[in-house]
């Protein structure tokens, strides 16, 4: 699952302003999803819901979940500019991930931070034979690990991840993808308060987007349906057939990070489930 969306849109332009290009703003293109996360196909939808239907509905307490966490920083030299993150932007990430995570059973180990010089990987995409050498070299754990790549990803993007119900079938490729730029403190402006990060581990412990459509619903129950927004507006019903107002705070919509504060209890159920069905 790849990411390529209204944040990596917006992040473009960003980028292109900030090389003096001389482009006009442009609106993000709001049928876009937010990241480059592949969707999942219907059928594998369908397969997941099934399976987790059978699987007891068991939410563990806060805290009890141990994930082991691996960062890999892939860089084209020395130096932040040439993607060497330094270890105390990884520790403000790795807490990050750990303040938002802290209502659901899932708290981040930093088991260690490891450091490759190429410049190819540097800017590998997702799905590129890059992208397969990088993560076939640097995976470490098993599938209840999770492996972080920080890199440079060509074409915009800024993160993508994989699911859980594909670990079985692709060990190594297994993670999590982050444009470094996204960590906090990055220059990823309004992407580099870490959420970046919150958002596909999400994606990696089995949520879907929130806010992609009257018709479309995300396995959650009390997820409001809306239709895809990438501004803060408050009390916006989207949707009105489907109760309660848009949920723009939750992390797996496609706001700027300030505005990303929340993950529901039904997601937390959400992930507690796939992670005892597939990790
Ligand atoms: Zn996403």
């Amino acid at each position: 699952m790849e990411r390529s969306n209204a944040r990596a849109f917006v992040l473009v332009i960003l980028l292109a302003w900030g090389c003096g290009g001389g482009l006009e703003p442009v609106e993000p293109d709001v049928t876009a999803s937010q990241c480059g996360t592949e969707a999942p196909t219907e059928q594998t939808l369908t397969r997941v819901a099934q399976e987790a239907t059978r699987s007891a509905s068991v939410v563990r307490p806060p805290g009890s979940v141990r994930v082991p966490t691996y960062v890999h920083v892939i860089r084209r030299g020395t130096g932040v500019a040439n993607g060497d993150v330094p270890l105390a932007a990884i520790n403000a990430q790795l807490d990050v991930l750990r303040a938002a995570y802290s209502a659901t059973p899932f708290v981040f180990d930093l088991v260690t931070v490891t450091r490759t010089t190429n410049a190819t990987w540097y800017v590998m995409g997702p799905g590129s034979a890059a992208e397969v050498s990088a993560k076939n070299a640097l995976h470490r754990g098993g599938k209840e690990s999770l492996n972080l790549y920080l890199a440079n990803p060509g074409g915009g993007l800024i993160a993508w991840a994989t699911f859980p119900w594909a670990v079985a079938g692709a060990p190594l490729k297994d993670g999590v993808v982050l444009l470094n730029a996204t960590l906090p403190g990055g220059t990823a402006t309004p992407f580099n308060q870490g959420k970046t990060a919150v958002h596909e581990v999400g994606h990696w412990l089995g949520l879907m987007h929130v806010m992609t459509g009257c018709a479309t619903d995300d396995g959650v129950s009390d997820t409001p349906r809306a239709q895809p927004s990438y501004t803060c507006a408050v009390a916006v019903d989207s949707c009105p057939a489907d109760p309660g107002l848009d949920p723009i705070h939750n992390y797996m919509g496609y706001a700027d990070d300030a505005c990303m504060t929340e993950f529901t209890p039904g997601q937390s159920v959400r992930m507690d489930s796939m992670a005892l069905m597939y990790r």
